[in-house]
């Protein structure tokens, strides 16, 4: 079965086709700038790399250049080829614990939670509505970041504010980035051959997020109501106290919007070293010994070892620890700096194996107490095979 795998931001469109249950990849790309100058698009099929720049005034203009070389490049003879779609929708409420068929009724509640991800929802939908007029027959089946976190308990996801926020206005931990958490965890107890392990899984790029994960199940997870909570990221905050909002406000004549801007896009990375969101300029800025660099590092890192502690004593001690995304896949030294931070947990890390690049690797000693490893996600297959065992 041909099976779709869609990820549509804003202005982008990323997917990668599928032949099923093979899992075998059989074009992938990505759409940049939809709607912006400059657009254009890139695709992998055949190990051959293509870029074009075209006009793609909206996502279906999009859809259909995407329709076009699936069928120029020989994927599908014809569009009822294509059998399934997955699509990454990035909240589900707490509607969602596991991956639907979208009918109009699942349509509408992704639309009802627009106001808690202003961001990405719509972009979910435009994406979702684009694919409608053009492969009309497939099955269509959303597959939510949020859900892999709804097995959340109440004590874990709440916080400490008036109850009626929660019952009245939803507000609570949703957690997000659950796609690559539940892929992460199954690989690490496929490894370890151990269903009721105790994982921690950190998925670090430009957004990151730690979760704890037994018996297959997430118990806590650091993003919150909004994916700003948790780690430091590449321009978000992460976990801050509330108040300094209105006092920065006070202070600089900034709207509430300003200041939300500046915690969501000119913060973490970029706001503490004022160069750059992303940690290969940070590791590069640390090697000519500029402090301001060293000092994000160094934040960085607390901020990850602080989740992994913690979860470590919430889990009740932890089989495994992995490491994914941009960052924990590729940075040696941001791995070296977290693993060491961690000596007071008896893990130790092995300096050969933890050398190692986007590839899965077991990086600590064998008298560590703790293994940690290096898992590179896919977010993309797991949309592929909820897709496939939903249309199947
Ligand atoms: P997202 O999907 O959230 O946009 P990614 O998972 O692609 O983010 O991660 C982006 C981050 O990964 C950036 O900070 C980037 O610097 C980092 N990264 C990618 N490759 C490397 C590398 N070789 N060494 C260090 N960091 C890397």
């Amino acid at each position: 079965m041909k099976v779709l795998a869609i990820n549509a931001g804003s202005s982008s469109l990323k997917f990668q086709m599928y032949e099923m249950p093979e899992e075998k990849v059989l074009i992938s790309g990505l759409f940049e700038r939809i709607g912006i100058n400059n657009s254009g698009y890139t695709l992998k099929v055949n190990g051959e790399k293509i870029k074009k720049e075209v006009v793609l005034n909206n996502h279906e203009d999009a859809v259909e250049y995407l329709i076009k070389e699936l069928l120029e490049n020989n994927i599908v003879a014809s569009l009822d080829e294509i059998e399934a779609l997955g699509h990454r929708v990035v909240h589900g409420g707490d509607k969602y614990a596991d991956s639907v068929v979208i009918t109009d009724e699942v349509l509408q509640d992704v639309e009802k939670f627009y106001p808690l991800a202003p961001l990405h929802n719509p972009a979910n939908v435009l994406g979702i509505k684009a694919f409608q007029k053009s492969v009309p027959n497939a099955v269509v089946v959303g597959v939510f970041d949020t859900a892999f976190h709804q097995t959340m308990e109440e004590r874990d996801f709440l916080y400490g504010v008036p109850y009626e926020w929660y019952t009245d206005y939803k507000v609570r931990k949703y957690g997000f980035h659950g796609t690559s958490h539940k892929f992460l965890a199954n690989r690490m107890m496929e490894i370890l051959n151990k269903k009721d392990a105790k994982i921690i899984t950190c998925h670090l790029g430009n957004g990151g997020s730690i979760s704890a994960v037994k018996n297959g199940k997430c118990i806590d997870t650091s993003m919150g109501f909004t994916p700003n909570a948790g780690i430091i990221m590449g321009t978000r905050s992460g976990d801050i106290d509330v108040t300094i909002i209105p006092y920065i406000m006070s202070q600089t004549g900034k709207t509430l919007d300003e200041v939300i801007d500046d915690l969501n896009k000119k913060s973490g990375f970029l706001g503490i070293c004022g160069i750059s969101s992303d940690s290969r300029d940070v590791e590069d800025g640390m090697k000519d010994n500029n402090l301001r660099c060293i000092l994000t590092h160094k934040m960085f890192v607390k901020s990850v070892v602080n989740y992994i502690a913690s979860y470590y004593v919430a889990l009740g001690g932890a089989d495994a620890i992995c490491f994914s995304a941009g960052i924990g896949e590729n940075s040696v030294t941001v791995r070296k700096d977290i693993i060491e931070a961690l000596n007071a947990l008896g893990i130790k890390i092995d300096e050969a194996s933890n050398n190692t690049r986007g590839k899965e690797a077991l990086i600590t000693s064998e008298e560590s107490a703790v293994p940690c490893y290096i898992i590179p996600t896919d977010e993309e297959l797991m949309i592929a095979r909820d897709a496939f065992n939903l249309a199947k």
